[in-house]
């Protein structure tokens, strides 16, 4: 499954993958630090207030005590006011630290403080005249200062618990505060080593999987380099390197192909060269011997068998030699007007003396309107003569050859055919016929050939813009048509 994985997906995914930690590290990360933030701001702003307001209402109460004992003592209406001063300063740091309270003990604290203050208010304003017409008896003011004492102890123990319970708050926060700090911290190490773990084992197995088949295809590269091509390459991941490794097997089958067609060729083409030029030296040693020279009529038959091989060996080195030409792009065509017709007489003036050898008919039915042609009149007449020469050599004795041309109106192409009623081409090679160095094996025994013909037959209609092709009807014959641009 993870074989069949492509290389961009491969990436891609991995990225992601390590995206995705260090995102999610991120995410940790911020989600602690506003955590911390806010601790940081109870910490400062509430914690910080609220043991600040118990320590000074404290000292309110205390200043309130103390006001209220001078009041007693020296009946001044200042120290009155100064009473009912501190104890509405003291309700209003009672009304925040409440606002600020924020857990049940401190809210319990506050209520009792509040009630305590009031009671101690009310036992002051029962006991106090501040416009001196009751004259308060000592003994009513050690009462009050007694009841007083209680209340305010009892006020001024729970302000400090208050205050002592805003702290141990505040510490509680500060130590969870290093908690987090310390656990953020740990997150973000973990995280950077997973993903550098991970980076460098992604990395690794992306590298391993991409660099192994590679190293594999430099191999084999090498040892077809040095002719070696073995077996075919199996590489099934990654599916871009699979591809590759399949179109380099199919360039190995074709590269051993053409090895082996090149020793084949250079065999035949050896003895196609060496067939006539043995023809030729046996019979000018008989010539130079003399052997027949009592034999005028015999000597001419050798003069003549001597002049058709030089003329064979003409024909297959030509063809080499147009073959180079194709093959090395050094075969322009120099276009001009021209008549078919005429090209088709030279070409049948040529073979005609070969067809009579043969007991071949030649018949050409070309009409009389046919449109005149842009076309290499050279080059159009190397591809009849190749044409012609494969069917006089493909068809027996007493066969018939046939020349025909017409112009299609719906394509504006005239079409030439040269049909034979020779030995025909089977039909897994009518294809086959037009490649180099193709020679078609059909069981009928070998007749002599370059393989090349036909090959630079479909370069020149090619390259004048038509089509060849060619149909056969095994045994009985076979018909090889080209089209050239009207
Ligand atoms: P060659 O020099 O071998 O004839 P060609 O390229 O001209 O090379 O032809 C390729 C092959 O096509 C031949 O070897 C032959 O098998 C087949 N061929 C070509 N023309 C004919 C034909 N008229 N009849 C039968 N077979 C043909």
């Amino acid at each position: 499954m993870a074989s069949n994985l492509s290389i961009l997906f491969r990436l891609i995914s991995s990225y992601l993958l390590i995206i995705v930690v260090v995102l999610l590290s991120g995410i940790y990360t911020i989600w602690n630090l506003s955590e911390i933030n806010r601790l940081i701001q109870t910490v400062t702003n509430d914690d910080a207030r609220e043991i600040h307001l118990s320590e000074e209402s404290l000292e309110i109460l205390y200043s309130a005590t103390a006001a209220e004992e001078k009041f007693f003592v020296s009946r001044d209406k200042a120290y009155y006011r100064q009473f009912k001063t501190l104890g509405a300063e003291f309700d209003k740091q009672m009304a925040e630290l409440a606002s600020l309270a924020d857990t049940a003990k401190k809210q319990e604290l506050l209520a009792r403080v509040r009630t305590l203050h009031n009671d101690y208010g009310r036992l002051f304003d029962d006991t106090a005249d501040p416009t001196g017409a009751r004259s308060v008896p000592d003994r009513e003011i050690v009462r009050f200062r007694a009841a007083r004492e209680q209340i305010a102890s009892e006020a001024a123990q729970r302000l400090r618990e208050l205050a002592r319970v805003a702290s141990a708050e505040r510490d509680e926060r500060l130590v969870r505060i290093e908690a987090i700090s310390v656990r953020t911290a740990n997150a973000i190490l973990v995280s950077l080593i997973v993903a550098v773990m991970m980076v460098i084992v992604i990395s690794a197995f992306n590298t391993h999987s991409v660099s192994g088949p590679i190293s594999r295809l430099r191999e084999k590269t090498k040892a077809i380099a040095g002719g070696d091509f073995g077996e075919p390459l199996n590489i099934s991941s990654p599916p871009e390197i699979r591809e590759l490794a399949d179109a380099f097997n199919a360039m190995c089958d074709r590269l051993r192909e053409l090895d082996q067609m090149k020793i084949d060729y250079i065999g035949h083409l050896s003895h196609e060269l060496r067939t006539p030029l043995t023809a030729i030296k046996e019979a000018s040693s008989m010539l130079q011997e003399g052997l027949f020279a009592a034999l005028p009529e015999r000597e001419r038959e050798l003069q003549g068998l001597i002049r058709q091989e030089c003329e064979r060996l003409i024909r297959s080195v030509n063809r080499l030699l147009d073959f180079s030409m194709m093959e090395s792009g050094m075969m322009p065509l120099t276009l001009q007007d021209a008549e078919l017709p005429q090209i088709v007489e030279k070409n049948l003036q040529r073979f005609s003396p070969l067809a009579q050898r043969k007991n071949i008919a030649l018949q050409v039915r070309i009409p009389p309107d046919l449109p005149r042609l842009r076309m290499d009149t050279e080059k159009i007449e190397v591809v009849l003569e190749n044409l012609l020469s494969n069917a006089l050599k493909y068809t027996p004795d007493g066969g018939l050859i046939t020349i025909t041309a017409r112009y299609r109106a719906d394509t504006n192409c005239v079409e030439v055919a040269v049909s034979d009623t020779g030995r025909g081409i089977p039909e897994s090679g009518l294809q086959e016929v037009f490649e180099k160095f193709r020679r078609v094996d059909d069981g009928k025994g070998a007749v002599r050939g370059t393989g090349l013909g036909l090959a630079i037959v479909k370069h020149i209609i090619n390259a004048h813009g038509g089509r060849i092709w060619a149909e056969s009807e095994f045994g009985r014959g076979s018909t090889f048509t080209f089209s050239l641009p009207a």
